[in-house]
Formats: structure tokens, sequence, C-alpha cells
């Protein structure tokens, strides 16, 4: 009988894949990943606020969070959402536009719709209890492979991969394969990953993967002589690094009128109609008029990255009388006072000029705001701005 692995690796060698990495085909080669790799996650891993509890609501609310943006961004966010809405009842009870005013600025807001959809189908049809295997949360609206095996994992203890982009890096570079996008979804970098998790302690095994992707292992230089995993992995930091994508660049201009309505200070913003493809129902500062340009009006200019556009955003200061240099408005114009702003879904563009410009305090007096340049900005699912007609 041969040993388990020595047959796989085998057949592999006979297909010519010269990549594979045969010492993890065997028990023992498991075995020792698993030991090192959870060495060197005990002694280095971070202490972040969600690894500090094993509720499976908060668990599930961070792993939400971070797909695609950074944990650096996620913390602030992650305290002040469980904050507001510390227990799944009281997500589930919120209104939509509440959860989406606390998940202003993080982006890929279909998340937070999912979430709090999810949470309202938890409570109704689990009885507020969250499914503790990861094929039932699965079932839950906008909730992924990676999430259900990430929650059922390091909630539940259930022995499941977790795969995301920073463990499929890993897993590509450890055992040589060719990077493929959506490899993790199927085939063998999936079947790697699923026979890799330590069934002791899965969810603190599938954490590991996703620190040492973070910190050790990075996209285009990675730190291979401190890592864990080096005696065993295929490439060592000789793999193909991906191209950096071309930014494309487009100007544009928003206005910020406040007036003052005793006793309290107001901004005109606009709000996107119910139906828009983007970013529905979220408010934003209008735009001014096309073609029209107002040099001495203009308060700030910055940059804003959205996918793979370079925004240059002009904002300029006017006075309530000169509304008509505004663009028209797709949806409701409204006078929203400044103390009410907080508590309303506001783009990220938004946000980010009212901060610059201290008309929004930063976050809960918790120092000054993240910089929304930090958020991922490979965002491809939703767009904070409505892309120009002419824009190619
Ligand atoms: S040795 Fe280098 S390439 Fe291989 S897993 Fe570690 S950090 Fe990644």
């Amino acid at each position: 009988m041969p040993e388990e692995g020595t047959q796989a690796a085998d057949e592999i060698a006979q297909r010519g894949d010269r990549s594979y990495n045969p010492g993890m085909a065997s028990k023992q080669g498991k075995a020792e990943f698993r030991r090192d790799l959870l060495r060197w996650f005990d002694q280095n891993a971070r202490d972040l606020p969600w690894r500090r509890t094993r509720d499976p609501y908060a668990i599930w609310v961070s792993e939400t969070m971070l797909q695609q943006t950074r944990v650096a961004v996620v913390i602030d966010y992650y305290t002040r959402f469980m904050e507001r809405f510390p227990t799944l009842a009281s997500l589930a009870e919120a209104k939509e536009s509440e959860v989406l005013a606390q998940w202003s600025g993080l982006g890929y807001y279909r998340r937070a719709r999912a979430l709090h959809e999810s949470a309202r189908a938890v409570m109704a049809e689990h009885d507020g209890k969250i499914p503790g295997v990861a094929a039932e949360l699965a079932r839950l609206p906008g909730v992924g492979v990676y999430t259900a095996g990430a929650v059922a994992s390091i909630a539940f203890g259930e022995c499941v991969a977790a795969i995301d982009g920073n463990v499929e890096r890993v897993l590509t570079r450890y055992f040589g394969h060719e990077p493929v996008p959506g490899a993790a979804r199927s085939g063998e970098l999936r079947r790697n990953a699923e026979e890799l998790v330590d069934p002791d302690r899965p969810g603190a095994f599938n954490e590991a993967m996703m620190e040492l992707g973070a910190t050790l292992c990075l996209p285009r230089a990675p730190l291979c002589l401190t890592c864990p995993l080096r005696q065993g992995c295929a490439t060592r930091g000789e793999h193909s690094v991906p191209r950096a994508r071309k930014m494309l660049s487009r100007e544009i201009g928003r206005v910020l009128i406040q007036r003052r309505q005793w006793p309290r200070t107001e901004v005109l913003l606009d709000q996107r109609p119910a139906d828009a493809p983007q970013m529905p129902c979220f408010w934003e500062l209008p735009q001014i008029r096309e073609g029209r340009e107002i040099k001495e009006a203009a308060l700030l200019t910055l940059r804003h990255s959205i996918t793979n556009t370079n925004y240059y955003v002009t904002v300029y200061g006017l006075n309530s009388n000169e509304q008509k240099l505004l663009s028209e408005s797709h949806g409701e114009r409204a006078w929203v006072p400044v103390r009410d702003l907080q508590g309303r879904p506001l783009t990220g563009l938004t946000l980010k000029i009212l901060r610059r410009l201290k008309v929004m305090p930063g976050y809960s007096g918790r120092g000054p705001a993240i910089a929304l340049d930090e958020v991922a900005p490979d965002a491809d699912l939703e767009f904070e701005l409505a892309v120009p007609e002419n824009a190619t």
C-alpha cells in the first residue's frame, strides 16, 4: 500500500507537473507545514479586535469588512460598527440607511447590504443563531465560499479552508503553480488547501495563512528569509510578479454650499436615485455644471482613486444663490444639517471632502480620519462616482 500522497505525487509527476512540491503530499509534509505555520502565528499574530472574541457575529462582520480591504483601514470601521450594532439582532433591526452610514467610506457597499439582509434571514429562519457549518452559511445572501469557510472555521472549529487573495498567493507560490485568477475556487489549489487545514486548530490555521500572506508573502516583494514555510516553498521569491495596472485620469468638479439656519449649519447634498446602478440612495456633494470652471471659488483639489481610474477632483465653494452653476440632480437635492451627516450614507469621495474641509470630524474623536486613499484601489464591484458618459 503506497503511503498517502506518494501516489498523488507520482501521478502529477507523470503529468509533467514539475512545479508540484512532493514533500507536501505526505502526512509528514502536511504535519510539518501546519506545525511551522502555527508556531510562527502563535508568536507573531497581530493583536486585532476581532481576534479577541469567538462571537460568530463579530467574526462574520470582520470577515465581511476585510474582503478587498486592508486591516489598517478596517479596524476603525469594525470598532464603530460593533459599538453601533453589538448583536446580530441589533443589526437586523436597523434601517438599511443606518447600516450604510456606518459603512460609508469603506467601499464595496454591496457587502453591507448583504450582511444586513443575512442578519435578517438568520433572525427569521434560524432563530437568531448563525449556522455553524460552511455549507449552510454559504446559503445566506451574499456569503461566499471564503466568508463561510472563515466564519465556520474560526468561530465554530469546522475543518474547512478559507481562501482569500492572500491565501491564494501563498499557496500558489508554495506549490509553484502558475497564478491563475480564481484558481482557489476549484481545482488543485483548492484541494491542496483543504488537505492542509489543521484538523485540531482549523480557525487558527486559516488565520495564520491569511496573516502570512498579508505580512510576509507580499504581492511584490515577499519576505522569504523570515518565512516559516521557506524550506518547502517551491518558489521562494522566484515567481512572476503581476504587472502594475495602468491608471486612467479624469477631472471632475464638486461643489460645497453651506448655509446658516440658526442655530445650525446645513450642507446642500444630492441623493442618488434608488435605481442608480452604483451606490443607490447614497448622498453626495453636487457636481458642477459641465464645462463650468470657477477658479476663484476652488477650495481644494484632491485625488480619489477608484478601480483603474484616478479622479482629480476640484471642490468649489459657492453661495446658496449660485445653485444655477450646479448640474441637475437625478434624485433628491436637500439641505442636510451638518450634525446629521454622520447618520447618512455618504459616498467615499463626499466623506473625504467634508473631512478635509473640516465640515465633518474624524471618526468618533478617535484621532484623524483614515485617508480614504487607503481603501483598496481595486474596488470593482461598485463605483463611488458616476463615470462621465464620455469616459472610455
Ligand atoms: S518562502 Fe517566500 S514565496 Fe514562499 S510562501 Fe514564504 S514568503 Fe511566500
